[in-house]
């Protein structure tokens, strides 16, 4: 941990308050930066918890269907179980492992209770938000941004932070951002924000406080508020995040570069302009388990982000064969602001050397 953690620790712990407070809300603050979170970013206890903070601020109604890409962690679908909607599982694109517009528009043709699709952008790289919303608006459907992946990333040229959508953020100790256990909703304006400050600590508002009435509770909550000891954390992070972010995108280029015109898959952006902030260097092989197998004898670690949803008990029924194979063929290589560039040079020669 950074020396600045630890001074920001201790900080909080000798204040003699360590819960929701001031530092949370100069955490916030300083993620409203349009270059790194922006809008109005509210701070919550888990990625998981801003995904289905979201839904309840949308007004998503309950009993209605919430179509979440095949290829995302369980967050992005469970949560809308929370929410008591029905899943439907979107297929994707194999070139960017992204929900697939052509499946988002059939299940829109054919499915009258959607009422949201929340959209993942995988492993960093943007998904095209203003074509999807242009699809969702058509049919008076919520668009939500499953942005965990997604710090760092850049759509069209422009930070993410300009969709007009509801985000999620996570800091889980895997995210670009880690504080260990965190994450924060973005909401594009300060009413819906200020809702979102109220439900995530159980609904409590003391805007009405006086002698005898210590709060009201307008509309029942949920316990999601992050505390002061996570902010602290969040906010030393914050201070070293461009000079990782920059290492994550040099790592990425140098794999492309490596791994161009070989056997291997790479899964990217296919705009010029969008850009992959770095969190997962995605590439599909086939054999896939031996290629694994060879990788870790060769001391490389390896993983599989995802297993496809529909393979999970979310009632979903609907058929998603581009996600179900990718999910086949994909290995994240690793991808570390500690790695060097001669190490990503290795892990390549050895890759384009089991698929030989
Ligand atoms: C990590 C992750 C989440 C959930 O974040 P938590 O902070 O662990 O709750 C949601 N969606 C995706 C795509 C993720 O990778």
């Amino acid at each position: 941990m950074e020396r600045s953690s630890m001074e920001r620790l201790r900080q909080v712990l000798e204040s003699g308050w360590i819960g929701l407070g001031p530092v949370t809300e100069q955490f916030e603050q300083e993620l409203s930066r349009p270059d790194l979170i922006g809008k109005y970013p509210v701070a919550l206890n888990s990625g998981t918890a801003a995904l289905h903070l979201a839904l309840v601020v949308a007004d998503v109604p309950q009993g209605s269907t919430v179509m979440v890409p095949a290829n995302t962690f369980i967050s992005t679908a469970s949560v809308a179980l929370q929410h008591h909607c029905r899943v439907i599982l979107a297929d994707i694109e194999r070139t960017t492992g992204n929900i697939d517009l052509n499946s988002v528009r059939d299940i829109l043709a054919t499915e009258p209770d959607v009422s949201a699709v929340i959209a993942v952008h995988y492993s960093g790289i943007p998904c095209d938000i203003e074509a999807l919303s242009d699809i969702a608006n058509r049919h008076g459907v919520t668009v939500i941004e499953d942005c965990a992946h997604a710090i760092g990333s850049q759509w069209r040229g422009r930070p993410m932070s300009e969709s007009p959508n509801i985000q999620a953020y996570s800091f889980h100790a895997t995210k670009a951002l880690a504080i260990g256990e965190g994450g924060c909703a973005t909401f594009p304006d300060a009413v819906s924000a200020e809702r979102a400050k109220r439900l995530r600590r159980l609904g409590i508002d003391t805007r009405a406080r006086t002698w005898g009435n210590p709060y009201d509770i307008p509309e029942i909550g949920f316990k999601y508020n992050m505390g002061d000891i996570a902010a602290a954390v969040g906010l030393a992070q914050i201070e070293g995040l461009r000079d990782k972010l920059d290492k994550r995108r040099s790592i990425m280029c140098r794999y492309r570069e490596r791994l161009a015109d070989s056997p291997v898959e790479l899964v990217r952006e296919t705009d010029p302009t969008d850009r992959s902030g770095g969190f997962a260097m995605p590439v599909l092989v086939r054999n896939r388990e031996r290629v694994r197998k060879e990788l870790d004898a060769a001391g490389i670690e390896s993983e599989i982000y995802f297993k496809p949803l529909g393979t999970f008990p979310l009632g979903a029924t609907r058929p998603t064969p581009v996600a179900d194979r990718f999910a086949q063929d994909v290995i994240c290589l690793p991808v570390h602001p500690l790695i060097d560039l001669d190490e990503i040079d290795y892990i390549c020669d050895r890759l384009i050397e089991c698929m030989a």
